[in-house]
Protein backbone atom coordinates (compact mmCIF):
# COMPACT_ATOMS: atom_id res chain seq x y z
CA UNK A 1 0.00 0.00 0.00
CA UNK A 2 1.28 3.51 -0.90
CA UNK A 3 1.72 5.55 2.60
CA UNK A 4 0.33 8.21 0.78
CA UNK A 5 -2.98 7.04 -0.98
CA UNK A 6 -4.71 10.14 -1.96
CA UNK A 7 -7.06 10.00 0.94
CA UNK A 8 -7.14 13.59 1.55
CA UNK A 9 -7.47 13.44 5.14
CA UNK A 10 -3.40 14.70 6.67
CA UNK A 11 -2.16 16.50 9.81
CA UNK A 12 0.62 18.57 8.22
CA UNK A 13 3.44 21.19 10.13
CA UNK A 14 4.63 23.51 8.35
CA UNK A 15 7.84 24.82 10.01
CA UNK A 16 8.53 28.41 10.99
CA UNK A 17 11.18 29.52 8.98
CA UNK A 18 12.03 32.69 6.75
CA UNK A 19 13.00 31.91 3.14
CA UNK A 20 15.56 34.39 1.13
CA UNK A 21 16.61 33.35 -2.18
CA UNK A 22 18.05 35.39 -4.89
CA UNK A 23 21.09 35.48 -7.24
CA UNK A 24 24.24 37.53 -5.96
CA UNK A 25 21.92 39.05 -2.80
CA UNK A 26 23.51 36.99 0.08
CA UNK A 27 25.47 40.02 1.05
CA UNK A 28 22.23 42.12 1.12
CA UNK A 29 20.06 39.31 2.42
CA UNK A 30 22.75 38.39 5.57
CA UNK A 31 22.87 41.73 6.52
CA UNK A 32 19.07 42.36 6.78
CA UNK A 33 18.43 39.26 8.23
CA UNK A 34 20.91 39.92 11.43
CA UNK A 35 19.38 43.49 11.77
CA UNK A 36 15.99 41.70 11.78
CA UNK A 37 17.73 39.62 14.60
CA UNK A 38 18.97 42.64 16.20
CA UNK A 39 22.22 40.47 16.48
CA UNK A 40 25.86 42.41 17.86
CA UNK A 41 27.70 39.35 18.15
CA UNK A 42 27.87 37.02 15.36
CA UNK A 43 29.66 33.48 14.68
CA UNK A 44 30.78 33.14 11.47
CA UNK A 45 31.20 29.37 10.71
CA UNK A 46 32.75 27.93 7.21
CA UNK A 47 35.15 25.15 6.59
CA UNK A 48 38.48 26.61 5.61
CA UNK A 49 37.66 26.46 1.95
CA UNK A 50 34.60 28.60 2.07
CA UNK A 51 35.54 30.82 4.87
CA UNK A 52 36.94 33.25 2.20
CA UNK A 53 33.36 32.96 0.59
CA UNK A 54 31.70 33.77 4.04
CA UNK A 55 33.70 37.04 4.83
CA UNK A 56 32.68 38.15 1.66
CA UNK A 57 29.06 37.66 2.14
CA UNK A 58 29.22 38.49 5.89
CA UNK A 59 31.15 42.00 5.07
CA UNK A 60 28.36 44.33 6.45
CA UNK A 61 27.67 42.04 9.42
CA UNK A 62 29.13 42.49 13.40
CA UNK A 63 31.02 39.01 13.26
CA UNK A 64 32.65 39.01 16.70
CA UNK A 65 33.90 35.22 16.22
CA UNK A 66 35.20 33.46 12.86
CA UNK A 67 35.24 29.50 13.62
CA UNK A 68 36.12 27.40 10.32
CA UNK A 69 36.55 23.89 12.91
CA UNK A 70 34.12 21.92 10.94
CA UNK A 71 33.99 17.76 10.18
CA UNK A 72 31.65 15.91 8.30
CA UNK A 73 28.78 14.31 10.38
CA UNK A 74 29.68 16.74 13.24
CA UNK A 75 31.87 14.84 15.58
CA UNK A 76 30.75 15.30 19.30
CA UNK A 77 34.05 16.71 20.31
CA UNK A 78 33.85 19.13 17.27
CA UNK A 79 30.73 20.59 18.64
CA UNK A 80 32.21 20.58 21.52
CA UNK A 81 34.69 23.09 20.87
CA UNK A 82 32.24 25.06 18.49
CA UNK A 83 30.37 25.56 21.94
CA UNK A 84 32.68 26.47 24.09
CA UNK A 85 34.19 29.05 21.58
CA UNK A 86 30.00 30.57 21.11
CA UNK A 87 30.08 30.97 25.23
CA UNK A 88 33.35 32.79 25.21
CA UNK A 89 32.64 35.04 22.99
CA UNK A 90 28.92 36.06 24.16
CA UNK A 91 27.74 35.81 21.00
CA UNK A 92 23.85 36.11 19.95
CA UNK A 93 23.88 34.98 16.58
CA UNK A 94 25.30 32.16 14.47
CA UNK A 95 26.07 32.20 10.85
CA UNK A 96 26.86 29.44 8.48
CA UNK A 97 28.19 29.46 4.99
CA UNK A 98 28.71 26.12 3.69
CA UNK A 99 27.30 22.55 2.95
CA UNK A 100 25.64 20.17 5.23
CA UNK A 101 28.70 19.87 7.41
CA UNK A 102 28.66 23.58 8.47
CA UNK A 103 24.67 23.84 9.21
CA UNK A 104 25.19 20.66 11.19
CA UNK A 105 28.27 22.49 13.19
CA UNK A 106 25.70 25.76 13.66
CA UNK A 107 22.83 23.07 14.91
CA UNK A 108 25.00 21.56 17.18
CA UNK A 109 26.02 24.90 18.42
CA UNK A 110 22.05 26.31 18.99
CA UNK A 111 20.60 23.15 19.95
CA UNK A 112 22.71 23.54 24.00
CA UNK A 113 22.19 27.23 23.41
CA UNK A 114 19.43 28.32 22.17
CA UNK A 115 21.21 30.32 19.42
CA UNK A 116 19.56 31.49 16.30
CA UNK A 117 21.07 30.17 12.74
CA UNK A 118 21.45 32.20 9.47
CA UNK A 119 21.94 29.84 7.20
CA UNK A 120 23.89 30.22 3.82
CA UNK A 121 23.83 27.02 1.93
CA UNK A 122 26.31 26.17 -0.41
CA UNK A 123 25.27 22.87 -1.64
CA UNK A 124 22.15 21.03 -2.56
CA UNK A 125 22.14 18.99 0.98
CA UNK A 126 19.31 20.74 2.57
CA UNK A 127 20.18 20.74 6.18
CA UNK A 128 19.28 24.41 6.35
CA UNK A 129 15.50 23.03 5.87
CA UNK A 130 15.30 20.80 8.50
CA UNK A 131 14.92 20.82 12.55
CA UNK A 132 16.91 17.30 12.22
CA UNK A 133 20.71 17.17 13.99
CA UNK A 134 23.62 14.17 13.63
CA UNK A 135 26.26 14.03 15.89
CA UNK A 136 29.34 11.42 15.54
CA UNK A 137 30.83 9.22 18.33
CA UNK A 138 33.53 7.37 17.48
CA UNK A 139 31.76 5.52 14.31
CA UNK A 140 28.11 5.84 15.78
CA UNK A 141 26.48 8.83 14.11
CA UNK A 142 23.53 10.15 16.27
CA UNK A 143 20.35 11.94 14.93
CA UNK A 144 17.34 13.77 16.35
CA UNK A 145 15.23 16.72 15.99
CA UNK A 146 14.59 19.54 17.72
CA UNK A 147 13.09 22.37 17.11
CA UNK A 148 16.02 24.89 18.18
CA UNK A 149 18.08 23.45 15.53
CA UNK A 150 16.01 24.46 12.79
CA UNK A 151 17.51 27.66 11.32
CA UNK A 152 15.86 30.90 11.23
CA UNK A 153 16.01 32.05 8.21
CA UNK A 154 17.65 30.89 5.12
CA UNK A 155 19.92 32.82 2.66
CA UNK A 156 19.76 30.94 -0.86
CA UNK A 157 22.31 32.40 -3.23
CA UNK A 158 23.12 30.32 -6.16
CA UNK A 159 26.21 32.12 -7.33
CA UNK A 160 27.32 30.58 -4.21
CA UNK A 161 27.06 26.88 -5.89
CA UNK A 162 28.88 28.27 -8.94
CA UNK A 163 32.31 27.06 -7.08
CA UNK A 164 30.99 23.72 -6.36
CA UNK A 165 32.83 21.26 -8.27
CA UNK A 166 30.21 19.42 -10.78
CA UNK A 167 31.22 15.92 -9.46
CA UNK A 168 29.84 17.38 -6.11
CA UNK A 169 27.08 19.58 -7.58
CA UNK A 170 25.64 15.95 -8.92
CA UNK A 171 25.48 13.89 -5.68
CA UNK A 172 24.39 16.85 -3.71
CA UNK A 173 21.62 17.47 -6.48
CA UNK A 174 21.04 13.57 -6.14
CA UNK A 175 21.06 13.63 -2.66
CA UNK A 176 17.86 16.37 -2.51
CA UNK A 177 16.38 13.95 -5.33
CA UNK A 178 16.42 11.25 -2.44
CA UNK A 179 15.04 13.21 -0.04
CA UNK A 180 11.72 13.99 -2.57
CA UNK A 181 11.62 10.04 -3.46
CA UNK A 182 12.01 9.23 0.09
CA UNK A 183 9.47 11.58 1.12
CA UNK A 184 6.66 9.80 -0.79
CA UNK A 185 6.61 7.57 1.23
CA UNK A 186 8.32 8.06 4.62
CA UNK A 187 6.27 8.04 7.39
CA UNK A 188 4.48 11.05 8.09
CA UNK A 189 3.74 11.31 3.81
CA UNK A 190 1.14 13.72 3.56
CA UNK A 191 -0.01 15.38 0.00
CA UNK A 192 1.37 18.75 0.81
CA UNK A 193 5.33 17.38 1.16
CA UNK A 194 4.27 14.93 -1.89
CA UNK A 195 3.71 18.24 -3.98
CA UNK A 196 6.90 19.24 -2.57
CA UNK A 197 8.68 16.44 -3.55
CA UNK A 198 7.08 16.08 -7.17
CA UNK A 199 8.28 19.95 -7.39
CA UNK A 200 11.60 18.90 -6.51
CA UNK A 201 11.96 16.37 -8.75
CA UNK A 202 11.03 17.94 -11.48
CA UNK A 203 13.12 20.87 -11.04
CA UNK A 204 16.20 18.69 -10.42
CA UNK A 205 15.75 17.23 -13.80
CA UNK A 206 15.81 20.27 -15.12
CA UNK A 207 18.37 22.14 -13.66
CA UNK A 208 21.55 19.16 -13.16
CA UNK A 209 22.04 18.51 -16.59
CA UNK A 210 22.20 22.22 -17.48
CA UNK A 211 25.14 22.02 -14.81
CA UNK A 212 26.69 19.49 -16.05
CA UNK A 213 26.75 21.05 -19.61
CA UNK A 214 27.88 24.20 -17.91
CA UNK A 215 28.91 24.55 -14.23
CA UNK A 216 28.42 28.29 -14.77
CA UNK A 217 24.92 28.06 -15.40
CA UNK A 218 23.66 29.93 -13.27
CA UNK A 219 19.89 29.47 -14.11
CA UNK A 220 20.76 25.38 -13.61
CA UNK A 221 22.24 26.14 -10.45
CA UNK A 222 18.76 28.11 -9.28
CA UNK A 223 17.04 25.20 -10.10
CA UNK A 224 18.70 23.18 -8.31
CA UNK A 225 18.49 25.18 -5.44
CA UNK A 226 15.33 25.82 -5.01
CA UNK A 227 14.61 21.83 -5.53
CA UNK A 228 16.98 21.10 -2.37
CA UNK A 229 14.91 23.70 -0.11
CA UNK A 230 11.95 21.82 -1.56
CA UNK A 231 12.80 18.67 -1.19
CA UNK A 232 14.31 19.58 2.77
CA UNK A 233 11.02 20.82 3.45
CA UNK A 234 9.26 17.56 1.97
CA UNK A 235 11.84 14.92 3.99
CA UNK A 236 11.48 17.74 7.04
CA UNK A 237 7.37 17.05 7.12
CA UNK A 238 7.51 13.60 5.93
CA UNK A 239 10.54 11.97 8.26
CA UNK A 240 12.96 9.14 7.39
CA UNK A 241 11.88 6.76 5.05
CA UNK A 242 13.48 3.56 4.04
CA UNK A 243 16.44 5.17 1.57
CA UNK A 244 17.11 7.47 4.55
CA UNK A 245 17.40 4.28 7.38
CA UNK A 246 19.50 2.42 4.78
CA UNK A 247 22.23 5.74 4.25
CA UNK A 248 22.30 6.43 7.45
CA UNK A 249 24.06 3.13 8.91
CA UNK A 250 26.18 3.32 5.54
CA UNK A 251 27.18 6.85 6.31
CA UNK A 252 27.85 6.29 10.01
CA UNK A 253 28.66 2.46 10.34
CA UNK A 254 31.34 2.59 6.87
CA UNK A 255 32.29 6.71 7.03
CA UNK A 256 31.07 6.60 3.42
CA UNK A 257 30.82 10.13 1.71
CA UNK A 258 27.15 11.04 2.20
CA UNK A 259 26.09 12.78 -1.07
CA UNK A 260 27.47 10.23 -3.08
CA UNK A 261 25.78 7.18 -1.12
CA UNK A 262 22.73 8.43 -1.48
CA UNK A 263 23.49 8.68 -5.07
CA UNK A 264 24.04 5.75 -5.15
CA UNK A 265 21.67 4.07 -3.60
CA UNK A 266 19.08 5.88 -4.67
CA UNK A 267 17.75 3.75 -7.61
CA UNK A 268 17.78 0.33 -5.61
CA UNK A 269 15.70 1.61 -3.00
CA UNK A 270 12.96 2.75 -5.65
CA UNK A 271 13.04 -0.82 -7.79
CA UNK A 272 12.67 -2.42 -4.20
CA UNK A 273 9.41 -0.14 -2.92
CA UNK A 274 8.19 1.23 -6.14
CA UNK A 275 5.92 -2.00 -7.21
CA UNK A 276 4.23 -1.06 -3.96
CA UNK A 277 3.85 2.64 -4.15
CA UNK A 278 1.91 3.20 -7.47
CA UNK A 279 0.75 6.55 -6.37
CA UNK A 280 4.83 8.02 -5.90
CA UNK A 281 6.11 5.97 -8.78
CA UNK A 282 3.38 7.96 -11.26
CA UNK A 283 4.35 11.65 -9.50
CA UNK A 284 7.90 10.52 -9.86
CA UNK A 285 7.78 9.58 -13.52
CA UNK A 286 5.22 12.45 -14.52
CA UNK A 287 7.62 15.07 -12.80
CA UNK A 288 10.94 13.32 -14.74
CA UNK A 289 8.66 13.32 -17.85
CA UNK A 290 7.67 17.50 -16.79
CA UNK A 291 11.28 18.12 -17.26
CA UNK A 292 12.23 16.51 -20.20
CA UNK A 293 13.62 13.17 -19.28
CA UNK A 294 12.63 10.10 -20.98
CA UNK A 295 10.56 8.22 -18.14
CA UNK A 296 8.15 5.61 -19.23
CA UNK A 297 8.83 4.48 -15.60
CA UNK A 298 10.00 6.06 -12.28
CA UNK A 299 13.19 4.04 -12.20
CA UNK A 300 13.40 4.59 -15.95
CA UNK A 301 13.35 8.05 -15.43
CA UNK A 302 15.85 8.34 -12.75
CA UNK A 303 18.40 5.79 -14.29
CA UNK A 304 18.05 7.78 -17.48
CA UNK A 305 18.99 10.64 -15.26
CA UNK A 306 21.90 9.45 -13.50
CA UNK A 307 23.33 8.47 -16.43
CA UNK A 308 22.89 12.03 -18.09
CA UNK A 309 24.73 13.37 -15.41
CA UNK A 310 27.44 10.21 -15.12
CA UNK A 311 26.41 9.94 -11.30
CA UNK A 312 27.84 8.15 -8.55
CA UNK A 313 27.21 4.34 -9.27
CA UNK A 314 28.47 1.57 -7.00
CA UNK A 315 29.34 1.62 -3.57
CA UNK A 316 32.24 -0.25 -4.23
CA UNK A 317 34.24 2.90 -5.61
CA UNK A 318 33.54 4.52 -1.88
CA UNK A 319 35.43 1.97 -0.29
CA UNK A 320 32.18 -0.48 0.84
CA UNK A 321 33.37 -3.80 0.46
CA UNK A 322 31.18 -6.69 -0.22
CA UNK A 323 32.12 -8.95 2.96
CA UNK A 324 30.11 -5.96 4.83
CA UNK A 325 26.90 -6.74 3.27
CA UNK A 326 25.29 -9.31 5.64
CA UNK A 327 26.54 -7.23 9.01
CA UNK A 328 24.96 -3.94 7.14
CA UNK A 329 21.50 -5.24 6.06
CA UNK A 330 20.81 -6.73 10.54
CA UNK A 331 21.98 -2.92 11.44
CA UNK A 332 19.39 -1.32 8.86
CA UNK A 333 16.77 -3.82 9.63
CA UNK A 334 15.70 -2.77 12.51
CA UNK A 335 15.09 0.77 11.72
CA UNK A 336 13.11 -0.01 8.29
CA UNK A 337 10.13 1.95 9.04
CA UNK A 338 6.49 0.17 9.95
CA UNK A 339 4.89 2.29 6.92
CA UNK A 340 7.43 1.28 4.01
CA UNK A 341 4.95 0.32 0.88
CA UNK A 342 6.01 -2.91 1.34
CA UNK A 343 7.07 -5.39 4.25
CA UNK A 344 11.47 -5.77 3.94
CA UNK A 345 13.47 -8.54 5.10
CA UNK A 346 17.03 -9.16 5.53
CA UNK A 347 17.40 -10.95 2.16
CA UNK A 348 15.95 -8.00 0.29
CA UNK A 349 18.33 -5.82 2.20
CA UNK A 350 21.42 -8.00 1.43
CA UNK A 351 20.04 -8.25 -1.99
CA UNK A 352 19.56 -3.89 -2.30
CA UNK A 353 23.09 -3.47 -0.79
CA UNK A 354 25.04 -6.64 -2.98
CA UNK A 355 23.47 -4.58 -5.97
CA UNK A 356 24.50 -0.89 -5.21
CA UNK A 357 27.99 -2.26 -4.36
CA UNK A 358 28.50 -3.33 -7.80
CA UNK A 359 26.31 -0.63 -9.36
CA UNK A 360 24.57 -3.92 -11.36
CA UNK A 361 21.09 -2.45 -13.41
CA UNK A 362 18.79 -1.61 -10.59
CA UNK A 363 15.93 -3.41 -12.67
CA UNK A 364 17.45 -6.35 -12.55
CA UNK A 365 18.32 -6.57 -8.31
CA UNK A 366 15.24 -7.64 -7.24
P1 LIG B 1 29.80 18.94 3.01
O1 LIG B 1 29.14 20.04 3.74
O2 LIG B 1 30.71 18.05 3.79
O3 LIG B 1 30.57 19.56 1.77
C1 LIG B 1 31.24 18.70 0.84
C2 LIG B 1 32.49 19.38 0.28
O4 LIG B 1 32.10 20.44 -0.58
C3 LIG B 1 33.37 20.00 1.36
O5 LIG B 1 34.70 19.71 1.03
C4 LIG B 1 33.10 21.48 1.24
O6 LIG B 1 34.20 22.26 1.65
C5 LIG B 1 32.82 21.61 -0.25
N1 LIG B 1 31.97 22.75 -0.63
C6 LIG B 1 30.82 23.14 -0.07
N2 LIG B 1 30.30 24.17 -0.75
C7 LIG B 1 31.15 24.44 -1.76
C8 LIG B 1 31.15 25.40 -2.84
N3 LIG B 1 30.12 26.23 -3.03
N4 LIG B 1 32.19 25.40 -3.69
C9 LIG B 1 33.21 24.52 -3.54
N5 LIG B 1 33.25 23.57 -2.57
C10 LIG B 1 32.23 23.54 -1.70
O7 LIG B 1 28.75 17.97 2.28
P2 LIG B 1 27.16 17.99 2.15
O8 LIG B 1 26.81 16.85 1.27
O9 LIG B 1 26.67 19.36 1.77
O10 LIG B 1 26.65 17.72 3.63
C11 LIG B 1 26.80 16.45 4.20
C12 LIG B 1 26.51 16.52 5.68
O11 LIG B 1 25.27 17.14 5.92
C13 LIG B 1 26.44 15.13 6.31
O12 LIG B 1 27.04 15.16 7.59
C14 LIG B 1 24.95 14.90 6.44
O13 LIG B 1 24.63 13.99 7.46
C15 LIG B 1 24.45 16.30 6.71
N6 LIG B 1 23.04 16.50 6.31
C16 LIG B 1 22.14 16.75 7.29
C17 LIG B 1 20.80 16.96 6.97
C18 LIG B 1 19.82 17.28 8.06
O14 LIG B 1 18.67 17.47 7.81
N7 LIG B 1 20.26 17.35 9.29
C19 LIG B 1 20.38 16.91 5.63
C20 LIG B 1 21.33 16.66 4.64
C21 LIG B 1 22.67 16.46 4.98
Amino acid sequence: MDSYNGDMRFVHDTLPQRVAFGSGEAAASLRAEIRNLGATRVMLIAAKAEMHLADTIARDVPVALRHDDVVMHVPVEVAERAREAAAAHDIDALVSVGGGSTTGLAKAVAMTSGLPIVAVPTTYAGSEATPVWGLTEGAKKTTGVDPRVLPRVIVYDAALTLSLPVDMSVASGLNALAHCVDSLWAPSADPVNAAFAAEGIRSLASGLPRIVADPMDLDGREHALYAAYLSAAAFASAGSGLHHKICHVLGGKYNLPHAQTHATVLPYVLALNGPAAPDATRRIAAAFGGAGVDAASALDGLVALKRELNAPRALADYGFTEDSIPEAAAAILPSVPPSNPRPVTAEDLQALLRAAWSGEDPANAF
